[in-house]
């Protein structure tokens, strides 16, 4: 290599064609193909300390051509990745994201449209509010709705409660919280967003207050009776939290039923803030048969919905939906001259003020170009699908002599509980973790665990749309293979 320092600029410049790009496109292309057929180990068997071990290295001082990057990355990395492509991984809940939508992300970078202001993005604004303006179509909202794309249903849902808490404490920006601050409710299955909310803005767990499931849905009965408890205390109620689709089963929470409690406990403000967590389950909206799953969505306030789940987007895609736009402004009552447009015309075209965020990626393009590559009739199939997959294992495990299936799947998850013979039931917990790492090691297959109703269970969940039905039989002989070893070597 020359040892002066080669001229910056021409090192940029190389970089920029297509066949400058094609060593790092072509690792994508080559990973697509190598995993989509279902060939080759799912996972890595390498500890985390292997692999950082083999990364440690001075930081690099002097440039190299793009495509030796790419072969370095290939052999350092690559041989490592969870393949989330591969039909046999049925783990979290991170999607083998669609093709037309990776290719997209190039494009989104190479134009770096920030979305906080519509000066710095003056075609991808518009496109974000009209793509917002079709999901609230779709949970059936007017035109007052509106909303705004996130970096998922953590920062939704805190967006959310910032403008709950907006509601119902009017001065909080200017003066905090105050002496007395509302509460917050949500069931027990809630994702740990809500709570991080509570904590993150000042209200404290000690403000959460959290509602028992039945059948892994929040009671409403158990629901009622808080709001009543809390009724007679006088405490006030910020908001109650729904989740269409937990996070540990897929389970839908009895969303007309809870919005008839807001309205009934409604104080002097109208009724009580609905937001529902639909991270997961929002695609429901789009399946004709899975619609009935979030029957009155429409009567929330506010719902986060995350498009990089079962919309099979890329990381990062989220949205946060506001039954009124106005709400979403509330939020945030942030002032800053030197970049938000003061005339109010172009004000509501600018994200900024809706959005945690400052300088936030166009995710919105890979979006928009989902909805155009596959429309939202195969985004709806590809949904019915993975909730398929999770029918076919419940299936598959009723009536299996050791694996037993905890619920009846009402998305694209499972949990399923190990019952290993004539093992002591104390030791059930750890030798369920220790076959699902050895299951995971193995280069099979991919699935996670959760503790539900206090035990170690296994859990999957579909996110792939090339696992078919003759990857949920090799799951289970997979397991079945795996599970008598560990038996065999538990004393
Ligand atoms: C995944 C998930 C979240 C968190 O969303 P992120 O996109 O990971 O921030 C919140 N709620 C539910 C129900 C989820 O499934």
């Amino acid at each position: 290599m020359n040892d002066r320092p080669t001229d910056p600029l021409a090192l940029l410049e190389a970089d920029t064609t297509l066949e400058a790009a094609q060593p790092i496109l072509a690792l994508a292309a080559q990973y697509l193909a190598d995993t989509r057929a279902g060939e080759g180990p799912v996972s890595t068997w390498h500890s985390a300390e292997v692999i950082a071990d083999r990364l440690a290295e001075p930081l690099p001082r002097r440039s190299r051509p793009l495509a030796d990057v790419a072969r370095r990355l290939s052999s350092l990395l690559l041989d490592d990745v969870n393949r989330l492509a591969h039909p046999m991984y049925i783990g979290h809940q991170v999607s083998a994201p669609l093709p037309a939508a990776v290719w997209t992300d190039a494009l989104v970078s190479a134009l770096n449209q920030s979305m906080a202001v519509r000066e710095m993005s003056p075609s991808f604004t518009p496109l974000e509010h009209q793509v917002v303006r079709w999901m609230t179509d779709l949970v059936g909202w007017d035109t007052r709705a509106g909303g705004t794309m996130t970096s998922g249903g953590t920062e939704a849902t805190f967006t959310a409660l910032l403008a709950a808490r907006s509601r119902a404490i009017p001065d909080v920006w200017a003066n905090g919280l105050g002496p007395n601050p509302p509460v917050l409710l949500c069931g027990e299955h809630a994702h740990y967003a809500v709570a991080r909310a509570a904590g993150a803005m000042g209200l404290g767990l000690s403000r959460v207050v959290v509602i028992p499931a039945d059948d892994h849905r929040l009671s409403v009965t158990a629901l009622r009776v808080q709001l009543e408890r809390l009724r007679a205390a006088g405490t006030r109620v910020m908001a109650v939290v729904a989740t269409a689709g937990c996070t540990a089963t897929g389970t839908f929470d009895d969303l007309p039923a809870i919005a008839d409690l807001c309205d009934e406990f409604a104080d002097e403000r109208g009724p009580l803030w609905l937001h529902v967590d639909a991270a997961h389950g929002g695609a429901a909206m789009l399946s004709a048969s899975h619609r009935h799953r979030v029957t009155g969505l429409a009567r929330a306030r506010s719902v986060a919905w995350d498009p990089h789940k079962t919309l099979l987007l890329p990381l990062a895609a989220g949205l946060l939906l506001m039954r009124e736009e106005d709400d979403l402004e509330r939020a945030f009552s942030q002032k800053a001259p030197y970049l938000f447009t003061p005339s109010n015309e172009a004000r509501a075209w600018d994200m900024g003020p809706r959005s945690f965020q400052c300088s936030r990626r166009a995710d919105v393009l890979k979006l928009w170009v989902a909805f155009q590559r596959y429309g939202a009739e195969a985004l709806a199939a590809l949904y019915e699908r993975l909730c398929q997959m999770a029918q076919t294992l419940h299936g598959l495990l009723q009536g299996h002599a050791q694996f037993a299936p905890l619920h009846a799947p009402e998305s694209n998850i499972l949990c399923f509980a190990w019952n290993p013979p004539a093992v002591d039931p104390r030791d059930r917990d750890a030798l369920t973790d220790a076959l699902r790492a050895r299951y995971n090691r193995s280069g099979r297959g991919w699935i996670t665990a959760t503790t539900l109703d206090g035990r170690r269970v296994l859990r999957i969940t579909v996110m792939n749309a090339r696992t078919d039905v003759a990857h949920i039989e090799a799951l289970v002989r997979g397991l079945d293979a795996e599970a008598a070893y560990v038996v065999q070597h538990h004393r």
